[in-house]
């Protein structure tokens, strides 16, 4: 990663210490009794408690836990857009156990699938080896089997006709407010983050922003959301603050645990350490420390290789259907969400990477993405009938940028770790008082559900 000689004599200002959410260690005896009662499948175990060893059956039953324990405030409010209706507001293992009786956990199942329901009656629930994985939750689990129990009431998907999922089948429902399964996946997400009681923050913050992405990419009819859009700055010390685009204001909003790159899964914010031996970790806007979960997808790739293989990342880019993971003189791709098959073009002739930049605004849903090389080329990569391509940009800017996004209609971009406004081969420095400091920049989305005072 190419970065400013001050930062890296900054990093002594970073924390060391790691805020992770914990959980549950052990499950009662008798809520064993209780769980095995409505699960005969655990009545084996029904006698004693049952204490976390990392195993499928602990990873079942800390959800169905997670699903009995969790408490919400006494009055939660509907949002006044499309996220929180309330609607599946009830007891949530009551609604659970009234439809599923029993979860088997399978080994073959498509990518990406991390449980199903057969409709046409039965009471099983099947989970993928996703759903078991560390790149899962008790939290998500309990959103996946409130999911999965929506079907059994009659709600199937549909092929996505539009959007960032447009073209897959079984991956949308038709609107929001039809209440299927994808509603309940994001009323479970925006309730947890909204209103239970006595969770983590980092963890409330992940439920949040997985809510929004459901919310932004399931549905064929858009979700209404009352959102506003920011850009992220990342500056001095690790100090993260979020701006107006349009007044250039700014606001303090936490801090960076780890100097590193942050990059986007939608409003997921992914932190990739400039430690290599630190695996990439969920970041979050206020300060509400991490998770123990690894990111998906390509990130998880990461964490799962050795530093050495590490040194060569630059940067990621996660679109809906397919990812980009930049190195110097290379960008590996996958173009096909339902295979693992990746390709690795290298960059044209004389160019060398340096990260990506969204001259036309951050989007999951396009199937183009822009490369910035450290020469001020501007290189264009992208997936054409599932497979990859690069070639030189069309787009040509008058430097380098670290970081460039366009935003609200207008392009900024840091350079030198200054901010500019950029229309085109100009620039104009922007005067917000970090000139000099700022060392990265992302995207970054108000929602006035969960973020409002
Ligand atoms: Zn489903």
């Amino acid at each position: 990663m190419k970065r400013p000689i001050a930062v890296i004599l900054l990093l002594l200002g970073f924390g060391t210490s790691f805020a992770f959410a914990s959980s549950l260690d052990c499950i009662p005896q008798s809520e064993m009794a209780v769980i095995s009662e409505n699960f005969k499948q655990f009545q084996y175990l029904a006698d004693k408690e049952f204490c976390n060893d990392d195993s499928q059956t602990w990873h079942l039953l800390s959800s169905l836990m997670f699903m009995r324990q969790t408490r919400f405030s006494e009055s939660m409010h509907p949002s006044q857009d499309e996220f929180f209706s309330g609607r599946f507001a009830g007891n949530w293992y009551e609604y659970f156990i009234g439809r599923i009786n029993h979860i088997e956990v399978v080994s073959n199942c498509p990518k990406g699938t991390i449980a199903y329901v057969y409709m046409s009656g039965g009471s099983t629930m099947y989970a993928c080896p996703l759903a078991l994985s560390s790149q899962l939750s008790a939290l998500d689990r309990t959103s996946v089997m409130m999911h999965e129990a929506r079907h059994i009431d009659g709600f199937p998907h549909i092929e996505c006709s539009r959007g960032p999922r447009k073209g897959l089948a079984g991956a949308c429902d038709e609107a929001i407010s039809d209440g299927g399964s994808y509603a309940v996946t994001v009323e479970t997400y925006a309730q947890l983050s909204k209103y239970a009681e006595g969770l983590h923050p980092a963890i409330k913050a992940y439920a949040r922003a997985s809510a929004i992405l459901y919310a932004s990419e399931t549905f064929d009819k858009p979700v209404r959301m009352q959102k506003t859009q920011k850009l992220m700055l990342f500056a001095g010390a690790g100090d993260q603050y979020l701006m107006n685009p349009k007044s250039l204001e700014l606001e303090e909003s936490g801090r960076l645990p780890l100097y590193g790159k942050v990059t986007l899964r939608g409003p997921h914010l992914i932190l990739f350490p400039a430690q290599k031996e630190l695996p990439a970790q969920f970041l979050f806007a206020q300060a509400e420390g991490t998770i123990a979960q690894s990111p998906p997808l390509f990130a998880n790739d990461y964490n799962e290789q050795s530093v050495v293989e590490r040194e060569r990342f630059l940067d990621l880019h996660m679109a809906t259907q397919w990812q980009a993971r930049l190195e110097p003189r290379s960008v590996i791709m996958a173009c096909n969400p339902k295979s693992d098959e990746k390709q690795t073009l290298p960059l044209p002739s004389g160019l060398s990477a340096q990260n990506f930049i969204y001259p036309n605004g951050y989007s999951r849903e396009s199937s183009v993405g822009h490369v910035m090389t450290r020469e001020g080329e501007v290189v264009e990569i992208g997936c054409r009938s599932l497979r990859a391509y690069i070639k030189k940009s069309s787009i040509k800017l008058d430097r380098a940028y670290t970081s460039l996004f366009q935003v609200s209609g207008d392009t900024f971009g840091v350079s030198e770790g200054s901010l500019y406004k950029v229309k085109g081969r100009r620039s104009e420095l922007q005067r917000i008082g970090l000139e000099g400091s700022i060392f990265d920049m992302t995207f970054y989305e108000n929602y006035n559900f969960f973020d409002a005072e």
